[in-house]
């Protein structure tokens, strides 16, 4: 059986996630002009969809367009082919992961990825795991500032000192094991 095309992998990322028909995609740019953050983005919303339709696998792991959806979902409301843009971000920050490629300067994969396993080990988020992976871009003042503030919450109780953990933590990581591919990708 032949490999699913890149294209194919995020339509049915998105099929499995919304019944999303990508291919619909009539290229008119209506997401790119909503978009409020398409400034900050290598790659418009429009432009990068039509790459993905090219099968352009490479470049657009590397770009940071769907780290900088701020998933305010103008986009999705308002393509005339009623495709899901926002979801596609999503799919597109999933199948990234997933496949462990992303460029290496974003904070965005690596606190997301920190957060998920954080989340499937526990069931719970806990900051202080998940700090070092947004703090160390911090300039010095403002790690200590961070550092001082996060000290000053866990003295007064409001942040946990070891990370809490669900009740039936086997049924929860039974259950997510579903929904997130867990483990190594291909
Ligand atoms: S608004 Fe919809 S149809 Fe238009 S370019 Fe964006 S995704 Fe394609
Ligand atoms: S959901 Fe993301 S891609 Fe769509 S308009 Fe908002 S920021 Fe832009």
């Amino acid at each position: 059986m032949a490999k699913p095309s890149f294209s194919d992998e995020i339509a049915n990322l998105l099929y499995a996630a919304h019944g999303n028909p990508i291919k619909t995609c009539i290229q008119c740019g209506t997401c790119s002009g909503t978009c409020p953050v398409a400034d900050y983005m290598d790659h418009t919303p429009r432009r990068i969809i039509g790459m993905i339709m090219a099968n352009y696998k490479d470049e657009v792991l590397a770009s940071n367009t769907f780290w900088y959806c701020a998933s305010c979902y103008h986009c999705t409301v308002r393509c005339p082919a009623q495709i899901d843009i926002a979801e596609l971000m999503y799919a597109l920050k999933r199948y990234s992961i997933w496949k462990h490629v992303y460029p290496e300067e974003l904070i965005g994969p690596v606190f997301s990825e920190t957060f998920v396993k954080t989340i499937v080990r526990s069931g719970r988020s806990y900051e202080p795991i998940l700090a070092p992976a947004y703090m160390f871009s911090f300039g010095v003042r403002e790690f200590l500032q961070e550092a001082i503030t996060a000290t000053g919450l866990m003295l007064k109780g409001r942040v946990p000192i070891l990370p809490p953990r669900i009740k039936r933590l086997e049924n929860f990581k039974r259950m997510i094991s579903k929904v997130i591919p867990v483990g190594e990708a291909s």
